[in-house]
């Protein structure tokens, strides 16, 4: 049998994979739906987890026996908000994709926003990818993938490893959270020191660079 050598593909989402996968503002709510309730809406009036069916003229689910409404962006930094689920969408992966830092600037100039709005989004995206608070990410079996970055000026020169930019580790878990750290270095003994730290035992760990573990 052949060696399996490939690189972990997932590793690489790109902007293509991001769009196919998040075309429209409906397929940002479904996906909020489905992370929100993965085992189905419980529904307040009939007391018990329901059928639910997606108001046309809203953006919320209603229960198939007793019609009472649910708006998955309550409680979330979409609630209320006039953007378009699609452009916050998209502001979270621009902020999530460059963990160097993106300016409310870019996203202003990416998403189209006026830079109130692109200032506001970008306050809220930060302090939902920097939650540190919710502790290790991952779990039996769940993917979390590793890469890094490089973050200081933007001189021209050498890129990646052997530059004396700050090393930013970047720790994702598959359709999950993102822990963005800052390393010492970028040795093997310090990644899996990290790992440690920001991953719970018994995940399934990729890494583009160490052959560690
Ligand atoms: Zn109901």
């Amino acid at each position: 049998m052949a060696h399996n050598n490939r690189k972990p593909k997932m590793l690489l989402y790109t902007l293509k994979d991001f769009q196919k996968q998040f075309p429209d503002d409906a397929t940002c709510l479904e996906w909020l739906r489905n992370y929100l309730y993965p085992d189905g809406i419980f529904c307040e009036k009939c007391e018990a987890v329901t059928k639910h069916h997606r108001v046309k003229s809203r953006p919320s689910y209603s229960c198939d026996h007793c019609g009472h409404h649910v708006h998955p962006t309550a409680g979330t930094i979409f609630h209320k908000s006039p953007t378009a689920l699609t452009t916050w969408f998209y502001a979270i992966y621009l902020m999530a994709q460059t963990r160097c830092g993106i300016s409310a600037k870019q996203i202003q100039r990416e998403t189209g926003v006026t830079y109130k709005t692109a200032w506001r989004m970008f306050k809220q995206i930060r302090s939902m990818l920097s939650d540190d608070k919710s502790g290790p990410i991952g779990g039996k079996n769940s993917k979390v993938e590793m890469d890094e970055t490089y973050c200081g000026s933007r001189t021209k020169g050498t890129r990646g490893r052997g530059t004396d930019k700050t090393p930013v580790i970047g720790m994702v878990q598959r359709k999950g959270q993102v822990r963005a750290v800052v390393a010492a270095d970028v040795k093997a003994d310090t990644l899996n020191g990290l790992i440690r730290e920001h991953v719970l035992p018994k995940s399934v760990v990729f890494n583009r660079y160490v052959p560690f573990l």
